[in-house]
């Protein structure tokens, strides 16, 4: 199955990713935890992308593909994968439906749109926290960590990223609302689109996340 996840920052798309990429193993591709994982490793595009990021803006698309296709390009997303956080504009879909080609099979088997109102996100955005080490996401009202302040998986410390700061946070949606009109429309065309209410629990989000990308 070849999927992409879009939707507001804090929408649940990053959680519902991981968990889906567990259960069918599939690759979990975002294009953010990439750039994060740039920026850490000091690379020449992480240290670029660096400030767009801290800012909310978007990364430029020059470095948004190097990175995202060179992840694609590995053996392990040969049998499909999950998008999440790629593409963010009609020009980013283009250019992936580009890459993927045309050929006998959809370039994209479902691209999932996740909805819910700012005030929800701007709520969630609130109390989310991340490891320091592997990104793995927290909430501290909604999937709170077994030990405060610490990761599940590894142990690493639980910090707000630096871009989930509440005026990042209005300008990360401020431009998720300006693009997404776009990806609804070029993904429409291509009958892929499906749309799924993400207020609710994670299971029960995960449950309709699952309904929608049956026969995927
Ligand atoms: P995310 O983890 O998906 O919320 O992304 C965090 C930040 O990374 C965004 O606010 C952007 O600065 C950058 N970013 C992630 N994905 C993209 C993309 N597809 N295009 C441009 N910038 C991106």
């Amino acid at each position: 199955m070849r999927a992409l996840f879009f939707g507001p920052p804090g929408s649940g798309k990053g959680t519902q990713a991981a968990r889906l990429s567990a259960r069918r193993t599939l690759p979990h591709v975002s294009s953010g935890d990439l750039l994060r994982a740039a920026a850490r490793s000091g690379s020449a595009i992480g240290l670029r992308a660096k400030g767009f990021m801290d800012r909310g803006e978007l990364v430029p698309d020059a470095l948004v593909l190097e990175l995202l296709f060179d992840r694609l390009a590995a053996a392990d997303c040969g049998a499909g994968f999950l998008l999440d956080g790629f593409p963010r504009t009609e020009a980013q879909a283009g250019a992936l439906e580009g890459r993927l080609g045309r050929g006998e099979r959809a370039a994209l088997d479902r691209a999932l749109r996740f909805l819910l109102a700012d005030e929800a996100v701007l709520e969630r955005m609130s109390g989310r926290r991340s490891c320091k080490g592997c990104g793995t996401p927290f909430h501290v009202s909604f999937r709170p960590p077994k030990v405060e302040g610490r990761c599940d998986r590894c142990g690493g410390e639980l910090l707000r990223r630096p871009d989930d700061a509440p005026e990042v946070v209005r300008e990360r949606l401020a431009v998720h609302r300006r693009d997404e009109a776009g990806l609804v429309e070029f993904y429409r065309r291509r009958s892929v689109l499906r749309e799924v209410e993400a207020s609710g629990s994670v299971e029960e989000v995960a449950g309709r996340v699952e309904l929608l990308l049956e026969g995927a």
